[in-house]
Order: C-alpha cells, then sequence, then structure tokens
C-alpha cells in the first residue's frame, strides 16, 4: 500500500520516457519558453534586490541575485544553442529530467534567498518578499505547463517553505496570503494538468494525421494494382536521378506488352489485370539497385537504369526482360502467351533532358514495336536521321501540291474460299519533287501532325471514289481514314458530301479505323461512323490487335469487318502465340458476326495455315502488292481467268 503510493508519488514528479513523440515535443515547447521564464524570475529578483539595496548586506542583496543571474543565463544560453536541435526521445528526456532537478534547486534558493531578505526589512518591504515570492512561483509554473513534474515541483517547494516560514512569522495577514497562495496554486496546478492533457491529445492527433499522410503520400505513388511505383512517382524520380547523374550515364527505358489489349479482350479484365501484376512481378525479379521500375498505365511500364552500363550491356538487360515477358502467363483463368518491347535512350550521348530521354525511349520503342517486336531497342544516331527525315517530310508535304503529287494505289482483299476479288485497299502513294517517294507509313503521322490530313483525306477519297467508279458493281472499295478525320463533326461531313457527289452506292464502300482512331475522342468518333454506316457504308476495324480500347467499347460500333494486324499474321505457321491469337480473333469476329480479313499473308505456308483455321477474307504480297489504278482491271481480268481455269491458289 505504502509502496503503491510511492510509486504514484514519484511517478507524479518524474518525466515518463514511455510516449517518445510527447517527450520531443514538451522538449519543442518548453524550450521556446526558457528565455520567458528566466526573465520573470531574475526581473522579480532584482527588483526586490535593488529594494533591499540599501538596508541589508551586499552578500545578499547584490552578490546572491548576480550569482542566480549568471546561472540562470548559463542555463539559457544551454537551451538556446539547443533550440534548432531536434533531440532524440532519450536525450528529451534527460533534458527534461534536469529541468525537473533544476527546478527544484531554483525554487529552493530563490524562496530562502528571499526569505533571508526578511529581517531587514519594515513591514512594506516584507509584504514586497512575499508578493515576490507568490508572483514568481506562479509565473514559474506557468511556464512550466508542459512540463507537469517540473510545474508540480515548483508549486510544492515554494508552498512547504512560504506557509511555514509565514505561519511561524505569527502575522496574521501573511498567515492569510500562505492559504491563499496554497489555494491559487492547487487551481493552477489542475489547470496544468487539463492542459498538459490537451496538450498530449493534440501531440498524439498530430502523430497520427502524420502517419496517415505519409500512407496517403505513398499510395499517391503507387500503381495500385501491380503495387509498383506509379507514372506520377517515375517522372519525379526520372527527374531526381537525372539531376545527380553529374554527366554519368543514365538510361530511360520503357516497356510495352505486345498483343496485351487482345488477350484482354479476349479473356476479359480479370486476367488482364492479372497479366499485368504478373508482368509486374517478373519485372520487378529483375531489377537490383540501379534500376527503378514503374508502371506508367495500361501495359506500359518504364524504368531508369543509373550508372548505366555499355550500350551491348544495356542491351542484353533489356533483352532479359523481353525473354522474361515472352514466358507463358499461368493463370488461373487461362494460359496466355505475349512479347514485350523496350526502347532505349541514354544520357548523354543521346538526349540531354529529362523530358528528352523519355521521349527518345518512347521514339525508340515506337520504332522497336513496328521493326523489331518483342525486343529491345536502343535509340541511336539513325533515330536522329529519322526524326530529320521527318522534318523534311513536313516541310516538303506542307508545300505539296496534294492533288498533283499523291496518288492512290489498290490492294485486291481476295476471298480465298472461291478465289474472288471482294475489294481494293486504297492505300496513298506520294512522290514529292524535292524528296522522291515517301512511303505513306512516314507521311500520313506528319500529315495528322501538321492539320493536313483532312485535306489530304478529300483528295484521295475524290481520286479513289472516280477509280472504283469504274470496277464491277459487286467489288468494294476499302478506304483508310485517319483519328483526324472521325474526331471532328466537319470531317465527316466533308467524307459524306464527297460520296455521295460520286454517285457511287455507299453499300460499295467501307471505311477503315483503327482502335486508336477510336480512343481520341470515342463519343465524336462514334457519331461520325454512326453517320457512315447510316449511309449505308460498311465499317471495319483496322489493325485488329494493336490498339488499345477495350471490346465493350468496339460493341458500340457498327462494326461490320475486323482486319487482322498483320503483325499477327507474320510467321503465322511457326509462332504458336500468333497461331492462337489469330484462331482466337477469327472465332470471336464469327461470334460477333463479323466479316475478317486478314493482312499481310507473305508466304504460302501462312495462307494455309489460315485457310486450316477457317479464314475465308486475306490481303497480303502472296496475292498482289498494291497496284496501280490502270492494272486493276487487268489484276482481275486475270484473277477471274485463274479462277475459272482452277489455277487459282484460293481453290487449291
Ligand atoms: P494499313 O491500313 O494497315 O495498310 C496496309 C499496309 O500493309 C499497306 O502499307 C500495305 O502495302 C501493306 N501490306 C499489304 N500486304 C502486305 C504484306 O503482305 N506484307 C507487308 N509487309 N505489307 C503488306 P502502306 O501502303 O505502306 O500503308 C501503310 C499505312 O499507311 C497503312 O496501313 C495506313 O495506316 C496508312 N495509309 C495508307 N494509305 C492511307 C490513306 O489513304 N489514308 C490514311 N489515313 N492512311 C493511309
Ligand atoms: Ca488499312
Ligand atoms: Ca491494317
Amino acid at each position: 500500500m505504502l509502496k503503491t503510493i510511492l510509486t504514484r508519488m514519484s511517478r507524479l514528479f518524474s518525466v515518463p520516457g514511455d510516449n517518445p513523440d510527447l517527450l520531443k515535443a514538451q522538449f519543442e515547447v518548453f524550450s521556446s519558453q526558457v528565455p520567458l521564464m528566466y526573465s520573470i524570475v531574475l526581473i522579480n529578483a532584482w527588483a526586490l534586490a535593488l529594494n533591499f539595496m540599501d538596508v541589508a548586506p551586499a552578500w545578499i542583496s547584490l552578490h546572491l541575485p548576480a550569482g542566480f543571474t549568471l546561472v540562470c543565463g548559463l542555463r539559457l544560453m544551454g537551451w538556446w544553442r539547443a533550440r534548432h536541435i531536434v533531440p532524440t526521445a532519450a536525450a528529451a528526456r534527460q533534458a527534461l529530467t534536469q529541468t525537473n532537478l533544476f527546478a527544484l534547486l531554483l525554487t529552493t534558493t530563490l524562496t530562502a534567498w528571499a526569505l533571508a531578505l526578511y529581517p531587514y526589512g519594515d513591514a512594506q518591504m516584507q509584504a514586497n518578499i512575499a508578493f515576490f515570492i507568490g508572483i514568481s512561483g506562479l509565473g514559474v509554473i506557468i511556464c512550466l505547463q508542459q512540463l507537469p513534474s517540473a510545474a508540480l515541483i515548483a508549486a510544492v517547494v515554494i508552498n512547504v517553505i512560504f506557509v511555514m516560514y509565514f505561519s511561524l512569522a505569527g502575522v496574521a495577514a501573511f498567515a492569510g496570503m500562505a492559504v491563499n497562495l496554497l489555494l491559487v496554486s492547487v487551481a493552477l496546478l489542475l489547470v496544468v494538468s487539463v492542459q498538459f492533457r490537451h496538450f498530449s491529445g493534440a501531440v498524439s492527433a498530430r502523430r497520427k494525421l502524420e502517419a496517415v499522410s505519409r500512407e496517403n503520400f505513398r499510395l499517391a505513388n503507387l500503381d495500385s494494382l501491380t503495387g509498383l511505383p506509379n507514372r506520377r512517382q517515375f517522372f519525379s524520380h526520372l527527374d531526381e536521378t537525372f539531376a545527380a547523374a553529374n554527366g554519368r550515364r543514365l538510361a530511360v527505358g520503357i516497356i510495352d506488352l505486345d498483343g496485351f489489349k487482345p488477350v484482354n479482350d479476349l479473356y476479359g479484365h480479370k486476367v488482364g489485370d492479372g497479366l499485368l501484376v504478373e508482368v509486374g512481378r517478373r519485372l520487378s525479379a529483375l531489377m537490383h539497385a540501379n534500376v527503378h521500375i514503374a508502371r506508367l498505365g495500361g501495359d506500359e511500364f518504364a524504368l531508369t537504369v543509373a550508372d548505366c552500363p555499355e550500350d551491348a550491356d544495356l542491351l542484353t538487360f533489356g533483352e532479359r526482360i523481353c525473354t522474361a515477358l515472352r514466358k507463358p502467363f499461368v493463370l488461373p483463368e487461362a494460359t496466355v502467351q505475349l512479347s514485350g518491347s523496350i526502347g532505349f535512350a541514354v544520357f548523354p550521348e543521346l538526349a540531354d533532358s529529362a523530358q528528352e530521354l523519355y521521349e527518345r525511349a518512347d521514339y525508340a520503342l515506337y520504332q522497336g514495336k513496328r521493326s523489331n517486336r518483342g525486343h529491345a531497342v536502343l535509340f541511336s544516331g539513325s533515330h536522329v536521321v529519322e526524326i530529320e527525315q521527318e522534318k523534311r517530310i513536313e516541310q516538303a508535304l506542307s508545300h505539296a501540291d496534294l492533288d498533283r503529287e499523291i496518288v492512290v494505289f489498290f490492294q485486291p482483299i481476295v476471298d480465298i474460299q472461291n478465289g474472288r476479288t471482294v475489294a481494293f485497299e486504297a492505300l496513298a502513294r506520294w512522290t514529292s519533287p524535292v524528296l522522291g517517294p515517301v512511303p505513306p507509313g512516314q507521311f500520313i503521322p506528319v500529315a495528322e501532325r501538321i492539320g493536313l490530313i483532312g485535306q489530304l483525306t478529300r483528295v484521295l477519297l475524290r481520286k479513289a471514289l472516280a477509280t472504283a467508279a469504274d470496277w464491277p458493281e459487286d467489288v468494294v472499295l476499302s478506304f483508310n481514314l485517319s483519328t483526324h478525320d472521325v474526331s471532328s463533326s466537319d470531317g465527316a461531313v466533308a467524307i459524306v458530301g464527297i460520296i455521295l457527289a460520286s454517285g457511287i452506292d455507299p453499300k460499295r464502300l467501307d471505311f477503315e479505323i483503327t482502335e486508336t482512331a477510336m480512343m481520341y475522342d470515342f463519343v465524336q468518333a462514334k457519331a461520325a461512323i454512326d453517320m457512315l454506316k447510316a449511309l449505308g457504308c460498311g465499317i471495319a476495324l483496322d489493325d485488329f490487335g494493336t490498339g488499345y480500347s477495350s471490346l465493350s467499347q468496339l460493341h458500340a460500333l457498327p462494326l461490320t469487318k475486323i482486319k487482322i494486324d498483320r503483325s499477327f499474321v507474320t510467321d503465322l505457321d511457326k509462332n504458336p502465340a500468333s497461331f492462337k491469337i489469330v484462331k482466337s480473333l477469327l472465332a470471336l469476329s464469327s461470334d460477333m458476326g463479323l466479316r475478317c480479313v486478314t493482312e499481310g499473308v507473305e508466304t504460302e505456308e501462312e495462307l494455309a495455315t489460315l485457310r486450316k483455321l477457317g479464314g475465308q477474307f486475306v490481303q497480303g504480297y502472296l496475292l498482289s502488292r498494291p497496284i496501280a489504278e490502270d492494272q486493276v482491271a487487268g489484276f482481275l481480268q486475270s484473277a477471274a481467268a485463274e479462277a475459272a481455269g482452277n489455277g487459282h491458289r484460293a481453290s487449291a
């Protein structure tokens, strides 16, 4: 019993060490109040000392206050020096415990000193002493409110000495003051304890708030699906690493999955998500200290390589990533196989800002996906040449006489079940007087970028329709539209105008659009496409499998046909992944009641495989390259002759 009381008592007079945050906060607030406390004490002490200067010996009215001033000044200096230091909890506790001790010493000595002056003064001066002790004591308690143990120590010391001394002094007025001081001290201690409870509550609330905002910051920089850093984190990390690179080699790599979208469309988002999580895992497994990986969004990932190795080693690292991504993904719902391409750019050789590093890695990726899918590509000097070529194309195109310089070629689309040519796809050909022949894969993107595509499309469509007017009634013209043609209502209206003016039955016209065209502004693109469909034209989804839109979005379109992208047809007979994808896409189109054209058939083996899979409509160099308008009639004639002679490979 006595023991518990004693422990409780000792706890009241000591600094608890169980809450490190509270200790630090106490230290911080208290250190800012120390000057105030010492000022109160010293000013009051000197005021009292002056009062007694003439009557009391110098050692008590001058030397002792000077001593206090020195000691307090030293303490104050110590606190002042520590004001910007964030102490550890242990150091804070030690300092606060010392303060407890110092509070005991200071209040004892000061009170004793003040009472030592008592015999030298008259009644008024003695009252001044009582006043000094009371006021200074209360001031000290208030200043110590963030350290209740020290406040309690000060209160006990002052009151005990004061009450004892003045009760013995036998002056009724002083005894009254003693009781008064005692009561006020108790009240003040209660206020201090309530205040302190609020204070510690505020400290723990602040700690929780900090924890929450740290967690929010972490989440805001994290991709919720894969747990990898997200796009925002990637770019801020890139900026930081770039700033710290200091001339040392730094690489940015951008990874894009090939064939992710069809998987997502065919098997659903759940499988797609599972796949991305696994991709994230495989990528993380290949990372090391200098490599930072993030998911930029969709099926796009990016990485930075600090202190980047030689180009050859970087590419080897990139190929390791591609190899990891080529391994089959065994998911609960399905086993899927795809590939990933990666584009790299390296600072300082071929990029001199973080932005340029990213853009050039992206450019390398884009080029890689076109020519070397599933592998690592490094942005190189030849890419710089290409970019310059694009600039030249831009120059030449913006000054071109489109009507004269641009012509249309036609590539047949054949029904391999009966050998009949069902359509021709119109393909733009440009011979610039400055640059010579420029392939459409180069000048169409430039025309889109510089806002010339609308005009170009109108010229091409007029020419193509004029040619198609001479074809047999059952041969369709398939015409490519670009993003910009369908993303403005003006563009669509102009197209309708040209069709109507041509006099050709809109049923003989198919428009090919890509998924990327739909991505730009789906609602506007759908409105434009609905308008063309309402006119009677067919709508084909071009380059199927390479875009980004989801199958649900495609469902919303009035499609009549899909065109399987050439990339899935190359090596169809040898590559099991392509085989599976083409097979699924053929099944999908038949389920959706859509015709399906397979593009880019170049070899007999590919054709045979396609025939085995039940493919019907085929386009590709094997059957014919794109031909000039005056060759179309000849092509149709010889094809008809071949079919009639039963010699055509289509019926073989
Ligand atoms: P696309 O719409 O996918 O057109 C098919 C491309 O594949 C054509 O390239 C064609 O020549 C080529 N091709 C056809 N069969 C084979 C084959 O067996 N093997 C290989 N390697 N290639 C084959 P082209 O004419 O160079 O056109 C490239 C792209 O330029 C087109 O791709 C299309 O996106 C765009 N383009 C062409 N003409 C026009 C046009 O009039 N308007 C618009 N907006 N874009 C056009
Ligand atoms: Ca096309
Ligand atoms: Ca195509």
